[in-house]
């Protein structure tokens, strides 16, 4: 039997319209929520991040404030500009879109990002939050896998997870909501033996290594939920997630493609950490 897919392009669209309700009455309140974009250098694909996270804030009714960096920018300046912006009450977000230009420091610029407003969770601050099972700014590419889990009817509670991938912006944040959703997790990692083994034991994989098709048909048990959120472009210029999707999806009870299943979900999970940053800020 063939799997669900789970379509990532509509649940993204579905929080994306929650976020609209919820900006409309911070307006209706009087208050404008507002999210600090910033971009040092003019890697493509960055750029094409943050004008599609620009567009989000457009549609959502968030206000945003851009600023591109030039690539010569130093460390100095940009903490400088996190630290204004820190300060600004106007400003509730703050993102740094990384990778930032070797000579800066990437951890001193997000330890200098005020943990209230640090909108993408990688403030270890939140980090901490997260491992003692109080999250309040969680990291959104891994929120979002949980969003596309529950919103498919799926209950995570007692259920055997596997994450294969130990990074701190996807495996380790998402093992961390995985528990806290009362999942039984197992982390796997490149020094990981007989991950075919682990897989198979698996009700739900969430797959973040970076290699295309790594989990493949043999990985996976019968009925079992895949979330892929691998994004690799091959030669032939497609992109291709760490599932071997057309295999998997013949025996998987619920599959997510690539694309059109978690990529969707960082931006609309960006939306709702802004507006609950926001709200954060108005309770302190
Ligand atoms: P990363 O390179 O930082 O981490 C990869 C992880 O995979 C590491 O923990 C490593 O131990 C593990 N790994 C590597 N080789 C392995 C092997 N042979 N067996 C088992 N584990 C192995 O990558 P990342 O930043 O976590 O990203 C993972 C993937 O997710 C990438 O394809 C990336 O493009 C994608 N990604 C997507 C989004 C999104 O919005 N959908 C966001 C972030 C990352």
């Amino acid at each position: 039997m063939s799997a669900v897919i789970i379509d990532g392009k509509k649940i993204s669209a579905q929080i994306k319209d929650e976020a609209k309700s919820l900006a409309a009455e911070f307006n209706a309140d009087g208050i404008q929520p507002c999210l600090a974009v910033i971009l040092v250098g003019d890697d493509p694909a960055s750029r094409v991040y943050v004008r599609n996270k620009k567009r989000a804030c457009e549609y959502v009714g968030i206000k945003s404030l851009s600023y591109e960096l030039s690539e010569k920018t130093s460390q100095q300046e940009l903490l400088e500009l996190i630290e204004k912006l820190n300060n600004d009450k106007e400003c509730n977000g703050i993102l740094v879109q990384l990778p930032l230009p070797e000579h800066i420091d990437e951890q001193k610029v997000l330890l200098a990002i005020r943990p209230d407003k640090d909108v993408d969770g990688f403030h270890p601050y939140n980090v901490g939050l997260l491992s003692i099972g109080s999250a309040r700014l969680k990291a959104c590419t891994p929120a979002g896998c949980i969003e596309l889990i529950k919103r498919s009817g799926i209950d995570i509670q007692g259920k055997s997870c596997v994450v294969v991938g130990r990074s701190n912006i996807v495996g380790k944040p998402v093992s961390m909501l995985l528990l806290a959703e009362n999942g039984t997790v197992t982390v796997c990692h490149s020094k990981t033996k007989n991950i075919k083994d682990v897989c198979l034991g698996a009700d739900i994989i969430v797959a973040a290594v970076g290699i295309p098709k790594f989990i493949k048909a043999d990985m996976i048990k019968d009925g079992a939920v895949i979330i892929d959120v691998g994004i690799n472009r091959l030669e032939n210029g497609k992109l291709c997630g760490d599932v071997d999707f057309e295999a998997c999806k013949e025996k998987a009870g619920f599959i997510t493609p690539v694309p059109g299943g978690v990529g969707p979900m960082t931006i609309a999970m960006l939306m709702k950490n802004c507006l609950e940053a926001c709200r954060i800020q108005r309770m302190a």
